[in-house]
């Protein structure tokens, strides 16, 4: 990747942006064709096989966050987002970071796991120590269900089981969970764990006596974790009002907060997920199964807790690190059909899925900063009322040139809502028409 081409992206205008991305070989001239002719839309024929009753798409706006270095290697993240200002945030984080050496990661390993959960068990040491026997036939019965996950080197991998009781005292009886452990490749994996699951339950009840109510893949991927890290040189943080080092102590108070208080960390959390669930949305994988796991992951203490940490090194540096759940996959779904996914896909040069892990948590650590950062020093309305400007300029019917215009003005004025916007709209277009 050429990044000169790449230098004040954001000041380009639409097709030089397009363009830039070419010169840069982030994108082939094919995908600069696709962005410029704007088909990049799903066509009617393949949303209705998509999902039922489908009656048109739904746009968002796809966009790219520059500046990451990532295990070092430079890299543009695709992202598809609603909301103004995550893109520039992510981008200015990934810069400071990037410019004090980057992100670095782990992915420890990359397993998936199902569950076969039994009501009625009428030994639950007998079925426990029946199923820990079986333990080989089990996991090949799995690996029967879905053997072409075998030849593509995966599989089910290990099992343990788990006998889950009542903590409520609302008289819920307890029941038996058999947990597989699957490794899907480069796939999330959910529909072939739930055929493993399906596959074997009959032989569980078997060797349980009890009754298979549930067989079905969890979304708490446990087995999945990336962790991001990165360190920033306490001068790097200075800004107009705060030294480097009263902005690093600020960051390390307000995640100090959030790891105490759940009412600031879902806030803090949210911030991630801003970031995350962008490149997961863009990148065509389940954001929803993302959300359920990140969201229980951050209470696995017993508490809903900040997801990042944040502290000083002996040399007075920031550490930053992030670690969640990441079942994402580069094949299955619909990820090699859909054409923003694809050409997604193709930005990050088609990643391998624990690849596409290390990006996504990288980015969650950088948009965390960036809005910790904010929070902590100016405040986030700042850069949000001048991008929300233009949200609320393009609500109040401005067009062209005419939407930059009424953010401008918006942005100076007290009151920054539709009706101003629309006031000021019509101001212009008086002025326009003299
Ligand atoms: P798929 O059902 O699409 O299965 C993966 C496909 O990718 C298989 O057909 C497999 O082919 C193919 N493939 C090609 N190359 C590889 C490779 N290198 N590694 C692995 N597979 C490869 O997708 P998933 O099983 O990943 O399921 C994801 C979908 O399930 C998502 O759409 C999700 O929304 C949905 N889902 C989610 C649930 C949840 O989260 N709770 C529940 C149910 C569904 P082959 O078969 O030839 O091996």
């Amino acid at each position: 990747m050429d990044t000169t081409h790449l230098t004040k992206f954001y000041k380009k205008n639409h097709d030089d942006k397009i363009d830039s991305l070419f010169l840069a070989g982030v994108i082939s001239k094919k995908e600069k064709d696709r962005l410029l002719d704007r088909t990049l839309e799903l066509d009617p024929e393949t949303g209705s096989h998509m999902i039922e009753n489908y009656i048109g798409n739904y746009s968002m706006p796809l966009g790219v966050a520059m500046n990451y270095m990532i295990d070092k290697e430079e890299l543009v993240v695709p992202m598809a987002i609603e909301e103004p200002s995550v893109i520039a945030a992510s981008s200015f984080a990934a810069k400071i970071i990037g410019s004090a050496g980057g992100f670095k990661t782990t992915v420890i390993h990359r397993m998936m796991i199902g569950q076969v959960t039994l009501k009625n068990v009428p030994d639950i040491e007998e079925a426990t120590n029946n199923v820990a026997e079986a333990k080989q036939k089990i996991l090949s019965r799995a690996n029967e269900a879905y053997p072409s996950i075998v030849k593509r080197g995966g599989g089910a991998k290990n099992l343990d089981v788990r006998l889950l009781e009542d903590d409520t005292d609302s008289g819920i009886p307890s029941y038996l969970s058999v947990h597989i452990h699957v490794d899907t490749q480069e796939a999330m994996g959910a529909n072939i764990v739930n055929t493993m699951m399906e596959g074997i339950a009959p032989y569980i009840e078997e060797l349980t006596g009890g009754t298979a109510l549930l067989r079905i893949l969890t979304n708490y991927a446990t087995e999945c974790l990336a962790t991001s890290k990165c360190v920033i040189p306490a001068h790097k943080l200075k800004t107009q009002d705060f030294s480097g080092e009263e902005v690093r102590d600020r960051i390390i108070e307000a995640t100090q907060v959030a790891t105490i208080d759940p009412y600031r960390a879902v806030t803090h959390n949210k911030g991630i997920m801003n970031g995350v669930d962008a490149v997961v949305l863009a990148s065509g994988n389940d954001w929803r199964a993302i959300e359920a796991g990140v969201h229980a992951y951050a209470s696995r203490s017993g508490q809903y807790r900040s997801l990042t940490s944040w502290s000083k090194n002996e040399a007075g540096d920031l550490v930053g690190e992030l670690t969640l759940p990441l079942p994402v996959g580069t094949v299955g779904g619909s990820i090699s059909f859909h054409p923003a996914a694809k050409l997604a896909h193709s930005i990050m040069g088609h990643p391998k899925a624990h690849k596409l892990e290390r990006v996504i948590v990288s980015v969650g650590l950088a948009q965390n900063f960036a809005a910790v950062r904010a929070l902590v020093t100016e405040g986030i309305q700042k850069g949000h009322m001048g991008l929300h400007a233009r949200s609320l300029a393009i609500s109040a019917g401005a067009k062209g040139d005419h939407v930059q215009q009424v953010a401008d003005i918006l942005k100076h004025s007290k009151h920054k809502n539709l009706q101003r916007a629309k006031n000021i709209l019509l101001n212009i277009l008086e002025e326009f028409e003299k």
